[in-house]
């Protein structure tokens, strides 16, 4: 199998170091040496996530940890806020009325965040809404979305929030406690810097409260988090979950995890901060534009503009067949319009940062533009 180098917007490449870890003979997910591992892990994660919040780890993909938090919180017939600018904002609305739920819409421009501001005002003017649910990093355009002002407009009105962090937890600051978090869901797979499988969900006290007010909502039994508090507590000592872990994609998320960490976080962030900068100019220097103002602009994925005449698609297959590096493009009506680039694990490496720079000269070349070697580093360090 040919190996590539990953610079979509997850799943990211894993480092050979930690992804060792996967080899580890497999571990029952129960027992005292399991159970080491296990709480570690769930203690790293409530580091990262800044919080003091039960937390809980599921084998699912980020969709799914967002399912149990929709049908855990809401019953059928309750109304969610869901301020969207994206793909993935889109998917929560879809995720809500999967469990019945009255879906009250904000629609942003795609490149634009949302804004606290209209979420205050529908509120005032919805009583009836029960969450408010939103996108963090919205990886399809690129836009860091203020999760803190509009945390900070929630927490006002006493009603939870659900943050898809899928694809920003560990790469910019998230303090889900400091910012009043009620689920805060994310994935091994993006920032967290591992193989696909497993999901992190932090559930606040207000979160429980209600979810415990509500006996049954019949929204399925895996992804009910009832279930899984149920086992924490009854079964705490050595099995605190309902079902069987993936220990072997824990085990390679705790090494990770404990990198991170050691490294400590304000440096890890200031990374991905300082490599987005040289995508970003490097692109800059050959012509591109990109999708979303740097005001907003998330330092994790960037979304840049097609240049007339440079297809995108084409581009796309050029940098994988010619370099090796796989990059991402549009989804829906931004198919074809933009292309993007991940800048999550190795993919915030100088080495992949200088092989996707060369790639693009390369092919602007190819389509006879006068582009000389390393035009792109003009003025970086
Ligand atoms: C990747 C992503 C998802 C979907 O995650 P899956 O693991 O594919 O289910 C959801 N939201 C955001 C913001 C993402 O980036």
């Amino acid at each position: 199998m040919k190996r590539y180098k990953l610079m979509i917007p997850g799943p990211v490449d894993t480092d050979g170091e930690i992804l060792a870890y996967m080899a580890t003979p497999t571990m029952p997910h129960y027992g005292p040496e399991w159970m080491e591992i296990y709480t570690e892990t769930i203690d790293c994660l409530k580091r990262l996530f800044q919080t003091e919040n039960d937390l809980y780890l599921m084998a699912a993909s980020g969709t799914g940890a967002l399912d149990a938090a929709f049908g855990s919180l809401l019953a059928t017939g309750e109304k969610v806020l869901v301020p969207t600018n994206g793909y993935f904002g889109q998917r929560l609305i879809s995720i809500a009325r999967g469990y019945g739920l009255v879906t009250s819409i904000l629609e942003f421009p795609l490149g634009q965040p949302v804004t606290a501001e209209a979420v205050r005002t529908r509120l005032r003017e919805e009583k009836d809404i029960q969450a408010v649910a939103v996108v963090h990093n919205e990886t399809s355009t690129g836009v860091l979305n203020p999760v803190k002002e509009i945390a900070a407009v929630t927490n006002e009105r006493d009603v939870p929030i659900i943050v898809d962090a899928v694809s920003s937890m560990g790469g910019v600051p998230l303090p889900v406690d400091e910012w009043g978090i009620d689920l805060c869901i994310t994935v091994g797979n993006k920032c967290l810097e591992t193989p696909p499988a497993v999901s992190a969900i932090s559930i606040s006290e207000r979160a429980w409260r209600i979810i415990e007010s509500k006996e049954n909502r019949n929204h399925g039994w895996y992804l009910n988090l009832q279930n899984w508090k149920a086992y924490a507590i009854n079964w705490a000592s050595w099995h605190p979950y309902p079902v069987t872990m993936a220990t072997s994609n824990i085990i390679t998320l705790l090494a990770s995890l404990r990198r991170i960490l050691d490294r400590g976080l304000e440096e890890h962030f200031a990374q991905y901060t300082r490599t987005s900068r040289w995508i970003r100019k490097g692109l800059h220097n050959l012509g591109f534009e990109m999708f979303a103002d740097d005001a907003y602009a998330s330092p994790l994925v960037m979304a840049v503009k097609a240049m007339p005449d440079i297809p995108v698609t084409e581009m796309i297959k050029f940098l994988k067949d010619e370099h090796g590096i796989m990059i991402s493009g549009g989804l829906d009506e931004l198919a074809g319009k933009i292309f993007r680039v991940g800048n999550m694990g190795r993919a915030a490496s100088r080495d992949y940062i200088l092989s996707f720079l060369f790639g693009v000269e390369d092919f602007l070349r190819r389509k006879g533009l006068d582009v000389a070697v390393g035009q792109s580093l003009a003025g970086m360090d």
